[in-house]
């Protein structure tokens, strides 16, 4: 109103608040079930995505966070081959059986056999002919201490009479037993011609066993989301993640409440099908309520809020990570659509608030980009591992990112970077992160603390934890008592 102050509503993040305790009868922290939705149609048994970021999520990462329960986004900043790729790896990482295994021909070489085996990073390739009929097997074994690298495959394979195969149709458990009693490790199976019909491997049996609780799709290969954007080849690169059986596009751009977003989401499920299609970032309700009309399968949450994002510093423009979760989560609420809480998760508590908040999942980048799974090598510096973490919006992400593209006409490269240098205005840092080993570890933490912030709260099941959830805004001075004070702290 004219010549008044304008009502300004007050936005929170995490630190911002506490969840008040409340009566709780869960007995054990094994007792607090954390099963998730993702998207739709997507399950979870933990409510942890990896960040589809450039040193995040590539396909040992999403493997690993499938295997545990969660699952990753591979990032766009790729070729559409490599990004291709990269689900590629995934899927076939493990599943209970091959149905297109790798083929050789009898008269490849050793070395073309090395190549796909460590390109693919498998254990053996079966050989055939050229109707698919099987003569054979290669495994490493076969070939490690080969010193003729052009020797034909059909001289060191293990030929068809040798080889243990079994019917296409074979149960997992007769195909268990089959593997254990011969002593193999690799089960080709044959259709009624003598066609090669599928591979089942012993790795994958025991990775089942493994990690019982994996995100598996209904041929229980892991399933993996990949990253579009919203312009140049994205309609294409969808059509071609989708054939490479990707479970999820996740449509990601800064602003995700724009026509851009809104218009690609729309183009994805009419050209393209029945596809689940995660769409973002957004902050506000009428954000996600406009994704989700467009037909959006879960709506990504989160603008500033990343650590190594300075968006808000740049623009002026953001949400305070709490608020636009809750937000976010009212505009949705007359959906069956999840929220995914993307960015700023700091600490476990994190995770407990943002799904209290309304959440369905939180997605996580720099939190795991000091790990063993995500791209890039450590670096060492005063005897201390790190490894590096940038903002898919910051100078560095940008110039990778138009040299691989290729510069406009006649520019070189040192043009281009040039001109990158004085034209971008970066909303993204990179900096250095220390190195934490292996994920699994990382994802433990959160999970424990989520699953006793659960009991906290008297919740056997996240839905519980949303319903049961009374936050409580705290000052300053709560803040810091709730950080350890007053010790020399040792570790
Ligand atoms: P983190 O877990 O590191 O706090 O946040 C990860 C999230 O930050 C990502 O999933 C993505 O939404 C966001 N992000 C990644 N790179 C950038 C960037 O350069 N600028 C901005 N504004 N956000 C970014």
């Amino acid at each position: 109103m004219k010549g008044s102050a304008p009502d300004l509503k007050v936005g929170l993040t995490f630190d911002d608040v506490l969840l008040v305790p409340k009566f709780s009868d869960v007995r054990s922290r094994k007792d607090a079930d954390t099963q998730a939705r993702f998207s739709r149609r997507i399950r979870l048994t933990i409510p942890v995505v990896s960040a589809n970021m450039d040193t995040v999520t590539e396909s040992s990462m999403a493997i690993a966070m499938a295997r545990l329960g969660g699952i990753g986004v591979i990032h766009r900043f790729l070729s559409v081959d490599d990004e291709v790729a990269e689900v590629i790896k995934v899927k076939r990482s493990e599943g209970v059986v091959i149905e297109d295994p790798i083929t050789l021909g009898p008269d490849g070489t050793v070395k073309e056999a090395w190549d796909i085996i460590r390109e693919r990073d498998i254990g053996g390739i079966v050989v055939v002919g050229q109707d698919r009929r099987i003569l054979g097997l290669l495994t490493r074994r076969d070939i490690t201490l080969e010193e003729d690298l052009d020797r034909k495959v059909k001289t060191v394979m293990t030929p068809r009479r040798e080889l243990v195969t079994a019917p296409k149709g074979v149960t997992l458990e007769q195909a268990r037993r089959i593997l254990h009693e011969n002593k193999v490790e690799k089960l080709p199976l044959v259709d009624r011609n003598g066609k090669l019909a599928g591979l089942i491997t012993s790795k994958d049996i025991m990775k089942r066993r493994q990690f019982p609780s994996a995100t598996k799709d209904a041929k229980g290969r892991l399933r993996v989301a990949a990253a579009v954007g919203v312009k140049g080849d994205h309609m294409a690169r969808s059509r071609r993640l989708l054939d490479a059986g990707v479970d999820a596009l996740v449509v990601d751009i800064a602003h995700g409440h724009s026509s851009y977003a809104i218009d690609t989401v729309r183009g994805i499920k009419k050209e393209l099908g029945d596809v689940e299609v995660v769409a973002g970032n957004v902050a506000t309700a009428r954000g996600a309520l406009d994704l989700i009309k467009a037909g959006a399968d879960s709506v990504k949450v989160g603008v500033g809020s990343g650590s190594i994002c300075v968006t808000r510093v740049v623009t002026g423009s953001g949400v305070p990570q709490l608020t636009a979760i809750m937000d976010s989560a009212a505009g949705a609420s007359d959906s069956d659509v999840p929220i995914i809480g993307d960015g700023g998760i700091r600490n476990p508590g994190d995770v407990t608030k943002a799904l209290a908040a309304g959440a369905s999942t939180v997605m996580i980048g720099s939190l795991f980009a000091g790990t063993e799974e995500s791209p890039g090598p450590t670096i060492l510096r005063d005897g201390v591992r790190y490894k590096l973490t940038r903002g898919m919006a910051s100078l560095a992400a940008t110039l990778d990112r138009r040299v691989r593209e290729g510069g406009p006409g006649v520019l070189t490269e040192d043009e281009l970077i040039e001109e990158l240098i004085e034209e971008s205005v970066p909303e993204g840092v990179e900096g250095l992160i220390p190195y934490k080993g292996r994920v699994d570890e990382v994802v433990k933490q959160l999970v424990g603390g989520l699953r006793s912030g659960m009991s906290y709260s008297g919740a056997h099941t996240l839905d519980e934890l949303r319903r049961n959830a009374e936050f409580m805004r705290i000052t300053a001075a709560g803040h810091r008592e709730s950080l350890p004070h007053d010790i020399q702290k040792v570790v």
